[in-house]
Protein backbone atom coordinates (compact mmCIF):
# COMPACT_ATOMS: atom_id res chain seq x y z
CA UNK A 1 0.00 0.00 0.00
CA UNK A 2 2.85 1.82 0.89
CA UNK A 3 4.13 2.15 -2.60
CA UNK A 4 0.67 2.73 -3.95
CA UNK A 5 0.84 6.12 -2.23
CA UNK A 6 4.42 6.53 -3.19
CA UNK A 7 3.00 6.37 -6.90
CA UNK A 8 0.49 8.98 -6.21
CA UNK A 9 2.59 11.61 -4.46
CA UNK A 10 4.90 11.10 -8.12
CA UNK A 11 1.85 11.39 -10.21
CA UNK A 12 0.31 14.44 -8.88
CA UNK A 13 4.30 15.88 -8.59
CA UNK A 14 4.80 14.72 -12.19
CA UNK A 15 1.28 16.57 -13.44
CA UNK A 16 1.02 19.41 -15.07
CA UNK A 17 -1.31 21.88 -13.51
CA UNK A 18 -2.56 23.46 -16.74
CA UNK A 19 -3.67 20.31 -18.91
CA UNK A 20 -3.69 17.80 -16.12
CA UNK A 21 -1.96 15.42 -17.28
CA UNK A 22 1.42 13.93 -17.25
CA UNK A 23 4.18 17.05 -17.98
CA UNK A 24 5.07 16.89 -22.15
CA UNK A 25 8.51 18.12 -22.33
CA UNK A 26 8.78 19.98 -18.65
CA UNK A 27 10.10 23.16 -18.72
CA UNK A 28 10.21 25.24 -15.28
CA UNK A 29 10.29 29.12 -14.32
CA UNK A 30 11.17 31.22 -12.06
CA UNK A 31 9.08 30.29 -9.19
CA UNK A 32 10.01 26.68 -9.56
CA UNK A 33 6.63 25.11 -10.81
CA UNK A 34 7.23 23.74 -13.98
CA UNK A 35 4.88 23.02 -16.94
CA UNK A 36 4.81 21.28 -20.26
CA UNK A 37 6.67 23.62 -22.75
CA UNK A 38 3.12 23.89 -25.13
CA UNK A 39 1.30 24.79 -22.02
CA UNK A 40 3.01 27.25 -20.74
CA UNK A 41 3.48 28.72 -24.43
CA UNK A 42 -0.30 28.81 -24.66
CA UNK A 43 -1.17 30.24 -21.44
CA UNK A 44 1.37 33.21 -22.19
CA UNK A 45 -0.03 33.64 -25.72
CA UNK A 46 -3.63 33.56 -24.11
CA UNK A 47 -3.09 36.19 -21.50
CA UNK A 48 -1.64 39.67 -21.35
CA UNK A 49 1.78 40.36 -20.52
CA UNK A 50 2.16 43.38 -17.12
CA UNK A 51 1.65 46.35 -18.81
CA UNK A 52 4.27 48.03 -16.31
CA UNK A 53 7.15 45.46 -17.58
CA UNK A 54 6.78 44.05 -20.75
CA UNK A 55 6.79 40.28 -21.48
CA UNK A 56 6.63 39.36 -17.60
CA UNK A 57 3.45 37.18 -16.69
CA UNK A 58 2.51 35.29 -13.32
CA UNK A 59 2.60 31.57 -12.37
CA UNK A 60 -1.02 30.47 -13.17
CA UNK A 61 -0.14 28.23 -9.83
CA UNK A 62 1.97 31.14 -7.18
CA UNK A 63 1.15 33.95 -9.06
CA UNK A 64 5.34 34.70 -8.80
CA UNK A 65 6.04 36.75 -12.02
CA UNK A 66 8.11 35.19 -14.99
CA UNK A 67 9.44 36.37 -18.25
CA UNK A 68 8.14 34.87 -21.05
CA UNK A 69 11.84 34.23 -22.27
CA UNK A 70 12.46 32.58 -19.05
CA UNK A 71 11.48 29.07 -19.45
CA UNK A 72 14.26 26.35 -18.57
CA UNK A 73 13.64 22.91 -19.98
CA UNK A 74 13.30 20.57 -16.84
CA UNK A 75 16.06 17.50 -18.25
CA UNK A 76 15.44 15.80 -14.37
CA UNK A 77 11.78 16.03 -14.16
CA UNK A 78 11.60 14.87 -17.77
CA UNK A 79 13.45 11.61 -17.52
CA UNK A 80 11.42 11.15 -13.76
CA UNK A 81 8.17 11.56 -15.83
CA UNK A 82 9.79 8.76 -18.64
CA UNK A 83 11.10 6.51 -15.66
CA UNK A 84 7.44 6.76 -14.01
CA UNK A 85 6.03 6.05 -17.31
CA UNK A 86 7.51 3.15 -17.75
CA UNK A 87 7.38 2.03 -13.81
CA UNK A 88 3.70 2.50 -13.77
CA UNK A 89 3.15 0.54 -17.11
CA UNK A 90 4.50 -2.95 -14.67
CA UNK A 91 2.38 -1.15 -11.52
CA UNK A 92 -1.33 -2.93 -10.54
CA UNK A 93 -3.67 0.58 -10.70
CA UNK A 94 -5.44 -0.75 -8.03
CA UNK A 95 -2.98 -1.71 -5.67
CA UNK A 96 0.41 -0.32 -6.54
CA UNK A 97 2.18 -3.34 -6.22
CA UNK A 98 4.29 -4.68 -9.18
CA UNK A 99 2.49 -6.99 -11.94
CA UNK A 100 4.76 -10.04 -11.78
CA UNK A 101 1.81 -12.27 -11.77
CA UNK A 102 -0.20 -13.95 -14.87
CA UNK A 103 -3.66 -15.36 -14.65
CA UNK A 104 -4.14 -17.69 -17.37
CA UNK A 105 -8.12 -18.07 -17.17
CA UNK A 106 -8.13 -14.24 -17.95
CA UNK A 107 -5.59 -13.67 -19.60
CA UNK A 108 -4.60 -10.65 -17.25
CA UNK A 109 -1.17 -9.36 -15.28
CA UNK A 110 -1.47 -9.92 -11.59
CA UNK A 111 -0.09 -8.31 -8.71
CA UNK A 112 0.35 -10.25 -5.51
CA UNK A 113 -3.19 -8.47 -3.82
CA UNK A 114 -4.86 -9.18 -7.14
CA UNK A 115 -4.01 -13.01 -7.22
CA UNK A 116 -5.47 -12.80 -3.36
CA UNK A 117 -8.60 -11.55 -4.06
CA UNK A 118 -12.18 -13.50 -4.53
CA UNK A 119 -12.17 -12.42 -8.20
CA UNK A 120 -8.90 -14.75 -9.63
CA UNK A 121 -9.54 -17.39 -6.55
CA UNK A 122 -9.63 -20.74 -8.34
CA UNK A 123 -7.49 -19.29 -11.47
CA UNK A 124 -3.94 -20.67 -12.85
CA UNK A 125 -1.29 -18.87 -12.24
CA UNK A 126 2.02 -18.28 -13.07
CA UNK A 127 4.79 -15.44 -12.49
CA UNK A 128 5.33 -13.55 -15.71
CA UNK A 129 9.10 -15.38 -16.31
CA UNK A 130 6.98 -18.59 -16.25
CA UNK A 131 4.20 -17.86 -18.39
CA UNK A 132 5.71 -15.93 -21.06
CA UNK A 133 8.30 -18.46 -23.26
CA UNK A 134 5.23 -20.52 -23.78
CA UNK A 135 2.67 -17.49 -24.98
CA UNK A 136 6.10 -16.69 -27.29
CA UNK A 137 6.18 -20.14 -28.37
CA UNK A 138 2.53 -20.08 -29.30
CA UNK A 139 3.03 -17.17 -31.01
CA UNK A 140 6.11 -17.57 -32.77
CA UNK A 141 3.88 -20.62 -34.05
CA UNK A 142 1.45 -18.69 -35.38
CA UNK A 143 3.96 -16.64 -36.86
CA UNK A 144 5.60 -19.62 -38.82
CA UNK A 145 1.95 -20.30 -39.81
CA UNK A 146 0.90 -17.02 -41.21
CA UNK A 147 4.50 -16.89 -43.01
CA UNK A 148 3.76 -20.31 -44.89
CA UNK A 149 0.01 -19.03 -45.58
CA UNK A 150 1.63 -15.64 -46.88
CA UNK A 151 4.26 -17.53 -48.97
CA UNK A 152 1.43 -19.87 -50.31
CA UNK A 153 -0.61 -16.16 -51.20
CA UNK A 154 2.66 -15.09 -52.94
CA UNK A 155 2.95 -18.00 -54.88
CA UNK A 156 -0.71 -17.85 -55.76
CA UNK A 157 -0.41 -14.16 -56.77
CA UNK A 158 2.59 -14.73 -59.06
CA UNK A 159 0.68 -17.62 -60.40
CA UNK A 160 -1.84 -15.26 -61.55
CA UNK A 161 0.38 -12.65 -62.55
CA UNK A 162 2.23 -15.08 -64.94
CA UNK A 163 -1.40 -16.30 -66.10
CA UNK A 164 -2.50 -12.54 -66.77
CA UNK A 165 0.78 -11.93 -68.87
CA UNK A 166 0.25 -15.29 -70.77
CA UNK A 167 -3.58 -14.24 -71.43
CA UNK A 168 -2.84 -10.64 -72.88
CA UNK A 169 0.09 -12.08 -75.09
CA UNK A 170 -2.45 -14.83 -76.16
CA UNK A 171 -5.13 -12.56 -76.94
CA UNK A 172 -2.75 -10.27 -78.66
CA UNK A 173 -2.27 -12.67 -81.15
CA UNK A 174 -5.47 -13.48 -81.66
CA UNK A 175 -6.11 -10.40 -82.37
CA UNK A 176 -3.64 -10.06 -84.87
CA UNK A 177 -4.61 -13.14 -86.45
CA UNK A 178 -7.88 -12.38 -86.96
CA UNK A 179 -7.05 -9.30 -88.53
CA UNK A 180 -4.78 -10.84 -91.08
CA UNK A 181 -7.71 -13.11 -91.98
CA UNK A 182 -9.67 -10.06 -92.57
CA UNK A 183 -7.55 -8.58 -94.34
CA UNK A 184 -7.11 -11.50 -96.72
CA UNK A 185 -10.70 -11.68 -97.05
CA UNK A 186 -11.04 -8.39 -98.39
CA UNK A 187 -8.13 -8.58 -100.37
CA UNK A 188 -10.28 -11.82 -101.78
CA UNK A 189 -13.43 -10.24 -101.84
CA UNK A 190 -12.55 -6.75 -103.42
CA UNK A 191 -10.54 -9.26 -106.51
CA UNK A 192 -13.44 -11.27 -106.98
CA UNK A 193 -15.66 -7.84 -107.01
CA UNK A 194 -13.39 -6.79 -109.53
CA UNK A 195 -13.46 -9.68 -111.48
CA UNK A 196 -17.25 -10.47 -111.69
CA UNK A 197 -17.45 -6.65 -112.71
CA UNK A 198 -15.13 -6.96 -115.58
CA UNK A 199 -16.74 -9.90 -117.02
CA UNK A 200 -20.08 -7.76 -116.73
CA UNK A 201 -18.43 -5.20 -118.35
CA UNK A 202 -17.15 -7.05 -120.96
CA UNK A 203 -20.33 -9.03 -121.52
CA UNK A 204 -22.33 -5.95 -121.93
CA UNK A 205 -20.31 -4.42 -124.59
CA UNK A 206 -20.22 -7.96 -126.76
CA UNK A 207 -24.54 -8.04 -126.13
CA UNK A 208 -24.30 -4.21 -127.02
CA UNK A 209 -22.35 -4.79 -129.79
CA UNK A 210 -24.28 -7.41 -131.44
CA UNK A 211 -27.40 -5.27 -130.53
CA UNK A 212 -25.75 -2.52 -132.41
CA UNK A 213 -24.70 -4.65 -135.40
CA UNK A 214 -29.01 -5.96 -135.07
CA UNK A 215 -29.66 -1.96 -135.64
CA UNK A 216 -27.11 -1.36 -138.57
CA UNK A 217 -28.96 -4.27 -140.01
CA UNK A 218 -32.79 -3.25 -139.63
CA UNK A 219 -31.47 0.50 -141.03
CA UNK A 220 -30.16 -1.47 -144.35
CA UNK A 221 -33.10 -3.26 -144.73
CA UNK A 222 -35.19 -0.47 -143.94
CA UNK A 223 -33.73 1.75 -146.48
CA UNK A 224 -33.50 -0.74 -148.96
CA UNK A 225 -37.36 -1.47 -148.35
CA UNK A 226 -38.00 2.23 -148.43
CA UNK A 227 -36.05 2.53 -151.97
CA UNK A 228 -38.10 -0.47 -152.90
CA UNK A 229 -41.27 1.38 -151.71
CA UNK A 230 -40.53 4.18 -154.15
CA UNK A 231 -39.94 2.38 -157.03
CA UNK A 232 -42.56 0.29 -156.91
CA UNK A 233 -44.47 3.04 -156.26
CA UNK A 234 -43.24 4.78 -159.37
CA UNK A 235 -43.98 1.71 -161.46
CA UNK A 236 -47.62 2.04 -160.01
CA UNK A 237 -47.69 5.98 -161.66
CA UNK A 238 -47.09 4.49 -165.01
CA UNK A 239 -49.69 4.96 -167.65
CA UNK A 240 -51.41 1.47 -168.30
CA UNK A 241 -48.98 0.69 -171.17
CA UNK A 242 -45.87 1.75 -169.70
CA UNK A 243 -46.59 -0.03 -166.69
CA UNK A 244 -47.63 -3.48 -168.51
CA UNK A 245 -44.77 -3.14 -170.55
CA UNK A 246 -42.50 -2.64 -167.61
CA UNK A 247 -43.69 -6.50 -166.44
CA UNK A 248 -42.16 -7.96 -169.91
CA UNK A 249 -39.96 -11.09 -169.45
CA UNK A 250 -36.23 -8.70 -169.53
CA UNK A 251 -37.32 -7.15 -166.26
CA UNK A 252 -38.27 -10.45 -164.79
CA UNK A 253 -35.70 -12.29 -162.13
CA UNK A 254 -34.65 -15.78 -162.72
CA UNK A 255 -37.95 -17.09 -160.90
CA UNK A 256 -40.01 -15.61 -163.46
CA UNK A 257 -41.24 -12.64 -160.82
CA UNK A 258 -41.50 -9.07 -162.25
CA UNK A 259 -41.67 -7.82 -158.60
CA UNK A 260 -38.05 -7.73 -157.72
CA UNK A 261 -36.22 -10.48 -155.53
CA UNK A 262 -36.49 -7.90 -152.46
CA UNK A 263 -39.85 -7.27 -152.86
CA UNK A 264 -41.89 -10.13 -153.53
CA UNK A 265 -43.15 -12.58 -150.80
CA UNK A 266 -42.44 -15.87 -152.97
CA UNK A 267 -39.07 -14.10 -154.42
CA UNK A 268 -37.90 -13.37 -150.36
ZN1 LIG B 1 0.37 20.56 -19.64
ZN1 LIG C 1 4.88 29.26 -9.19
ZN1 LIG D 1 -3.35 -5.55 -7.82
ZN1 LIG E 1 -8.08 -14.50 -12.87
Amino acid sequence: MASAIFIKKLREEATCSICLELMTEPVSINCGHSYCHLCIVGFTGNQSADTSSPGTFHCPQCRKPFQSGSLRPNKQLRGMIQTFKEMNQSMCNEHGEQLHLFCENDGQLLCWCCERSPQHKGHFTATVEDACPGYREKLQKAVTKLKFTESIYMQLKLDTTQKISSWEKKIKHEEERIHSEFTNLHTFLHQEEEFYMHRLEKEKEQKLSRLQDNVAYLDNKLEELKNGILELDKKCQCSARNFLQGLSYQSRNTRGCFFGTAYCEQCL
